[in-house]
């Protein structure tokens, strides 16, 4: 991508919500935009960054076994008043509203009443299960307090996995694997997400969140010493900072925290309202129990940035970085030279582009080197190639890593075996 051609620009300033370091890094790069408070549009850079996050997502569902499926935004008010969530926590959480024909409709804001009728239409025996299901899609919250950029919005990005069994023991066995593929998805994020045990609210003895340390968290975790695992402050209210785990493993450390992702045993809770059952080997009814797990998507790339910035811009892993390489050609007044810079930047994207390494190009005319270099930080793509006047004197290109200080030469020939190699360590 030529930066030449990149509608958005990036600015000095963020206009709003000063205090949160996402919403300002990101509006100032130029991946999102404010629409009105906690509803974003995602720009072209932003978008690359929401879909690496949803590729590693959906990698990870596929792999334990669960299906993609799209199910609407747009709900009908009927299962709702079926379960009670059309009262309770209706409005507060719900957007609805009169639609055609005086029906009443609202936004999806999870969809436990439209995931359980819909595998009634397919679960009959103890053939069909276990059968898991999972969808990316935008929800609607009508949060009291949308803040902190995109940790928090009224429209924000979601997958939500449902899974459905013939007994406890087998929704537990499958609970334990999705709490692995969480472990791998944060892990490939390069997101901190500690599974922490959390109340589940009323219908669940126990289930996971995964809470990533930041400042700019709601909630308050004490972590283990290993920092592997943590207690949410809700479940174990007496706990303080350095006291005992719960498990006895040793002084805990209290922390605010933000809530990437979270794990749900519901056991019967809505399969019953819907009467979903299946017919058992001697052909009796018996209750199917489910599970619900969520990630926000558009939490976890504010949460990333939060976790990794400085003073100039954010600092993406090559797992989330709109592009893994930002190449830079410095101007120059020579005519002839400037050709020599713009031809070999332009043969390097090119090598780079029959590889499958997409690089962003900085090969505007018109902007001041000071300019190019202060935007390259601000994007935050994690190496950094540049192409002057005085790196063709050395037949090279000057190398950074976002995250180092040094820079160093790199002799042209070997530039796209190094890249290879950055690309896949
Ligand atoms: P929170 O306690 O932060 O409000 P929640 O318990 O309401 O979260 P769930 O309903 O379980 O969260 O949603 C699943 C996931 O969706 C959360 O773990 C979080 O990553 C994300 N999420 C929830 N609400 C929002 C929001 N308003 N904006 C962005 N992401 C959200
Ligand atoms: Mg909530």
């Amino acid at each position: 991508m030529r930066m030449s051609q990149l509608f958005t620009k990036t600015t000095k300033e963020a206009t709003h919500d000063a205090e949160s370091p996402n919403a300002q890094l990101l509006t100032r790069a130029g991946f999102i935009d404010q629409h009105m408070a906690g509803v974003y549009t995602y720009l072209p850079l932003g978008l690359r960054v929401l879909r690496n996050i949803q590729e590693i997502v959906r990698e990870e569902m596929n792999r334990i076994g669960s299906q993609e499926i799209l199910m609407p935004a747009l709900l009908s008010a009927e299962p709702w008043k079926q379960t009670g969530r059309w009262e309770d926590p209706g409005p507060e959480v719900m957007f609805q509203f009169t639609g055609a024909g005086d029906r009443d409709v609202g936004l999806g804001w999870t969809h436990e009443e439209i995931v359980t009728p819909l595998l009634k239409k397919h679960v009959h025996s103890y053939q069909d299960l276990p059968v898991a299901v999972y969808q990316i899609q935008d929800k609607f919250r009508n949060e009291l307090r949308a803040k902190s950029g995109i940790l928090r919005g009224r429209e924000f990005n979601m997958k939500d996995l449902y899974s459905f069994h013939a007994t406890v023991e087998d929704m537990e066995a499958y609970y334990d694997e999705v709490l692995e593929a969480y472990k791998r998805i944060f892990q490939r994020c390069g997101i901190n997400g500690i599974p922490t045990e959390a109340s589940g609210g009323s219908f669940s003895r126990v289930s996971h969140e995964f809470q990533m340390p930041t400042d700019s968290g709601e909630d308050l975790i004490f972590v283990n010493q290993s920092g592997d695992y943590a207690w949410n402050k809700e479940i174990v209210p007496d706990l303080k900072d350095g006291d005992p785990a719960p498990d006895g493993s040793g002084p805990v450390k209290m922390m605010k925290a933000i809530e990437v992702g979270n794990i749900f045993k519901l056991k019967e809770k809505y399969t019953k309202d819907f009467e979903l059952t299946f017919m058992d080997e001697q052909g009796q009814p018996q209750p199917v129990y489910m599970g619900c797990y969520g990630i926000g998507m558009s939490r976890v790339m504010g949460a990333f940035v939060e976790a990794h910035h400085d003073e100039k811009g954010m600092i993406w892993s090559k797992s989330l970085a709109p592009y893994p390489v930002h190449v830079i050609s410095l101007n120059s007044k020579d005519e002839t030279m400037q050709e020599r810079i713009r031809t070999t930047a332009e043969g390097i994207v090119d090598d780079l582009a029959s590889e499958g390494i997409e690089a962003l190009w900085d090969d505007r005319l018109t902007v001041s080197a000071g300019q190019k270099f202060a935007d390259a930080d601000l994007i935050g793509d994690p190496l950094r190639l540049v192409i002057s006047e005085k790196t063709l004197a050395e037949d090279a290109v000057e190398w950074k890593l976002r995250n180092e200080s040094e820079s160093r030469l790199v002799k042209h020939d070997r530039i796209k075996e190094e890249i290879e190699s950055f690309i896949k360590e």
